[in-house]
């Protein structure tokens, strides 16, 4: 059976930037959890950033915090390590915690820290969609149990 490679936040482990986490409570991610089949993974936890840590947005393909860092390279080192967890457990699917700068599936923040959404993705959902990982946000959860059946 297929493995998936989820965010840890949307299992409720409290990685978010704010420290909290936001578990998606829906009968099919807990049953895939009762298989064995969920591999957890948090790509801002992996590449040493601490929780709570300041908020960041992709600005001109550049990840930048609210307080003006440039943590492109943590969150380049986190889509690495998602990269190599799939390859290593052999895992084509992952579900991906939406509008995140790592985990964004469909849409991300604007850059202006002002709470705009536009159409694009994050640095992890990017590198594991470029290496033929199909990545689905929690709003796709019927999309992914159709792509798995
Ligand atoms: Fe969740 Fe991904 Fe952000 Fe980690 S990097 S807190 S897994 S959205």
């Amino acid at each position: 059976m297929h493995k998936i490679l989820v965010s840890s936040c949307l299992l409720g482990a409290p990685v978010r930037y704010d420290g909290s986490g936001q578990q998606l409570l829906h009968p099919q991610l807990i049953a895939w959890q009762q298989q064995g089949r969920i591999v957890a993974f948090c790509p801002e936890i992996a590449a040493g950033l601490s929780t709570p840590r300041d908020p960041a947005e992709i600005v001109n393909g550049k990840v930048i915090t609210n307080t003006g860092d440039d943590v492109t390279p943590e969150f380049q080192l986190g889509a690495k390590q998602a990269l190599r967890l799939c390859q290593q457990y052999n895992i084509r699917f992952a579900l991906l915690k939406e509008s995140s700068p790592s985990c964004g599936r469909n849409t991300i923040y604007d850059g202006s820290h002002s709470g705009i959404k536009v159409v694009g993705m994050g640095l992890t959902a990017s590198l594991l969609e470029k290496n033929g990982i199909k990545v689905f946000s929690e709003q796709q959860m019927p999309a992914l149990v159709k792509a798995l059946a």
